[in-house]
């Protein structure tokens, strides 16, 4: 979760925002069946217009949805509200804000032949249910939706009673035809409604090694003295810091950033370790292998999962048994004999072998006892071992523990590992 830092310097840029709140309609939301991406669209959608949504609520479909919208009345100044505009009779979104707004709702012949367009397009026949989304209260703005039929509606701000209401957009539920939709037309027209003002920019510094509370211990009070807003966004392994400013603050904020933290920054641009990885071995046009035990080839699918990867990647060995560390890798039997399976000198065995069968510039590899079971006084659960045999030299390697579940076991040594070569390769 990013957390933000100081209510004082939140300030600085909700200020002169309008207050957005975001109202997504959907049984099929409140039972699971179906992930609420709008969200996050929406909300990074509006950023680069300054602007944030304050809210965000989930109401079931039907009477649910006029209770929702009325409660945004007096407190919202744009209310996006998605879904519900649909043939059936559950989808009201339309229905409801015409009442509230006291609107009459008119069949808009427009929109109507669009609708008749479309099913013809398609050789479907238009069921009557179909003309129910040919209606739009009086005075709404119709969205144009190339890719459905229903249409978006838009109706501005106008005096109810002692109030004004919001800016209320509709927007139809399948995400397909919402994205173009926003995109294209509806943050034209939220531009048009704010006031000019400097651009507010977001930065995301991508940060392995530290903990949250060492990020911001290093760096919290110089970011702040900025006048900027800062977030902290912890994962195993990994801190996002988050700096919201105007792009000279930012630049001033770079440069302490990369001062404190220097060697711990694996990106500016929120790219992941591993295509940050394939991007360096790409530039420096060498290759990688690698040789697990304990990840299962989770080093492997990370690497490919990042397109441009088989530039780079040549090959993983997925060598779980003892055996199959002497056949696959040319581990030697007495080595693990003597030193088990999950230590330091079968760690550099694998990697070497890996790095030779290969033919490989550099080779990562892993073993590790990810538990529950397997631990001893010696080597409790969550020990591992990491090596990264290459051009260097001498093989790297690291004993660590994660005493932890066996995903995040994974996702931390597989970081550890990608780290290890990350700052082989960026080493002056
Ligand atoms: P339709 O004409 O398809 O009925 P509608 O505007 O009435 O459109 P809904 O019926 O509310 O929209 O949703 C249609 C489909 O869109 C849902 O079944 C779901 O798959 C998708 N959808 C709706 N809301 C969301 C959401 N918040 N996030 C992701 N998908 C959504």
């Amino acid at each position: 979760m990013f957390r933000i830092a100081s209510a004082a310097h939140l300030r600085i840029v909700v200020d002169h925002l309008m207050r957005i709140e975001v109202l997504n309609t959907g049984t099929e939301l409140l039972l699971g069946s179906v992930l609420n991406t709008h969200l996050q669209f929406l909300a990074q959608a509006l950023f680069p217009l300054g602007l944030r949504i304050e809210r965000q609520v989930t109401v079931p479909d039907g009477d649910a949805i006029r209770v929702a919208v009325a409660e945004t009345f007096g407190r919202a100044e744009v209310v996006l509200i998605t879904g519900g505009l649909g043939p059936t009779t559950d989808d009201i979104t339309r229905e409801a804000v015409a009442e509230l707004l006291g609107l009459e709702l008119i069949h808009d012949e427009t929109v109507m032949a669009a609708i008749e367009r479309r099913f013809a397009r398609r050789n479907l026949t238009m069921s009557a249910r179909n003309a129910r989304q040919a209606q739009r209260p009086a005075e709404a703005i119709v969205l144009h939706n190339p890719n459905g039929t229903a249409p978006g509606l838009y109706l501005a701000a106008r005096p109810h009673g002692t109030i004004t209401t919001p800016h209320l957009f509709l927007l139809p539920g399948p995400p397909r035809e919402l994205q173009p939709m926003v995109t294209d037309q509806v943050l034209l027209l939220l531009a048009k409604l704010l006031p000019a003002r400097p651009a507010v920019e977001m930065r995301v510094a991508r940060i392995a090694g530290l903990g949250e509370s060492a990020v911001e211990e290093l760096v919290g009070g110089p970011l702040l003295a900025l006048g900027l807003e800062l977030g902290y966004c912890a994962r195993p392994g990994e801190v996002d810091l988050r700096t919201i400013g105007s792009p000279a603050i930012l630049d001033q904020a770079g440069r302490i950033i990369a001062e404190k933290l220097g060697p711990h920054i694996v990106s500016h641009d929120q790219r992941p370790l591993e295509k940050v990885l394939v991007d360096l071995l790409t530039e420096r046009g060498e290759t990688l292998a690698c040789a697990e035990s304990c990840t299962g080839g989770f080093l492997a699918h990370r690497i490919t999962n990042v397109p441009g990867a088989s530039a780079v990647f040549l090959g993983g060995y997925v060598t779980y048994a003892n055996a199959v560390k002497t056949s696959a890798l040319g581990v030697d039997a007495g080595l693990i004999e003597a030193h088990g399976a999950v230590s330091e000198p079968v760690a550099v065995a694998m990697a070497e072998g890996a790095r030779q069968k290969a033919g490989a510039d550099y080779a990562l590899s892993t073993t590790g006892i990810a538990g529950p079971d397997g631990g001893s006084e010696e080597k409790p659960v969550g020990t591992v071992f990491i090596a990264l045999a290459g051009k260097m030299g001498a093989t790297l390697v690291e004993r660590n523990r994660f005493p932890t579940d066996r995903q995040t076991f994974k996702d931390l040594v597989s970081l550890t590992a990608f780290e290890l070569l990350r700052r082989q390769l960026t080493a002056r």
